[in-house]
């Protein structure tokens, strides 16, 4: 069965932008699928509809085999990632990785357990008492990930979550996102505006223009297009 279902999904925004229109795409279980196009070509907002934090004018999502068009972003199963982190500055590394699962009151003890999990795979945790400014960008960006990772959900989104980073950084990290998502086995939806880092990083690409799907093919197929 798809993890994912976006059918005939529009999203048009008051003062009338078009941003998204007729985006149909399925999207197999454990899939790493990036989104990639230039800026304003509707990325974001397909992502964030598909979060729940955007509302979708027209068309049906599903998730599995639930329709979740209404359902609230905290009950969709689903986590996001964005390239400006958002950590909590007031909070230390494992309160900013466990703040969302106290919210959801999970029990303590299964917070340190997936907290500390998260911060093994990511290797941070030699840095779990400290403050995000006291951290450096790519350490960051681990946090981030590691917030996610602690709600296990079944679909990752992640927003460009590479461009604050240096050149040298980025590369490190997107090897590092292609072992997370083999390691967690999850499926994993990925925009970006970079092209070398759509290609080597998505084993499908969809690629986007003007709130419009363009091509959906592997790298290979795509970059011996004509
Ligand atoms: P991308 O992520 O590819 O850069 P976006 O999804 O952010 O593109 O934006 C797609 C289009 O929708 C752009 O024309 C943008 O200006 C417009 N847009 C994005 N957010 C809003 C909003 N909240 N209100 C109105 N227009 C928006
Ligand atoms: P409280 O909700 O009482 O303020 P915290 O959210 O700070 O507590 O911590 C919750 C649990 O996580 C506690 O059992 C604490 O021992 C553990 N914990 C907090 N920080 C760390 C850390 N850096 N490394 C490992 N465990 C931690």
């Amino acid at each position: 069965m798809a993890s994912l279902k976006l059918d005939h999904i529009y999203k048009k925004y008051a003062g009338g932008v078009v941003a998204v229109s007729d985006f149909c795409l399925e999207i197999a279980d454990k899939e790493f699928i990036v989104l990639v196009g230039p800026s304003g070509c509707g990325k974001s907002t397909t992502l964030r509809m598909i979060a729940g934090l955007e509302e979708i004018s027209e068309g049906e999502l599903y998730i599995g085999d639930k329709l979740m068009n209404d359902v609230a972003p905290k009950d969709r199963d689903i986590a996001m990632v964005f390239q400006n982190y958002a950590l909590y500055p007031h909070m230390t590394v494992y309160e900013n990785m466990a703040f969302g699962l106290k919210l959801r009151k999970t029990p303590k003890d299964e917070i340190n357990r997936r907290v500390t999990e998260a911060a093994k795979i990511l290797d941070i945790e030699h840095l779990l008492d400290r403050k995000p400014k006291a951290l450096s960008g790519g350490q960051r960006q681990r946090v981030a990930l590691g917030r996610a990772i602690v709600r296990e959900p079944k679909v990752f989104l992640m927003d460009e979550p590479l461009s604050n980073l240096d050149a040298k950084l980025r590369v490190q990290m997107r090897t590092e996102i292609g072992k997370l998502h083999h390691r967690l086995q999850t499926t994993f939806i990925y925009v970006t505006h970079d092209q070398t880092e759509a290609m080597t990083m998505g084993s499908r690409i969809v690629v986007m223009k003007d709130g419009l799907m363009q091509q959906v093919d592997s790298p290979i197929n795509l970059y011996n297009y004509p």
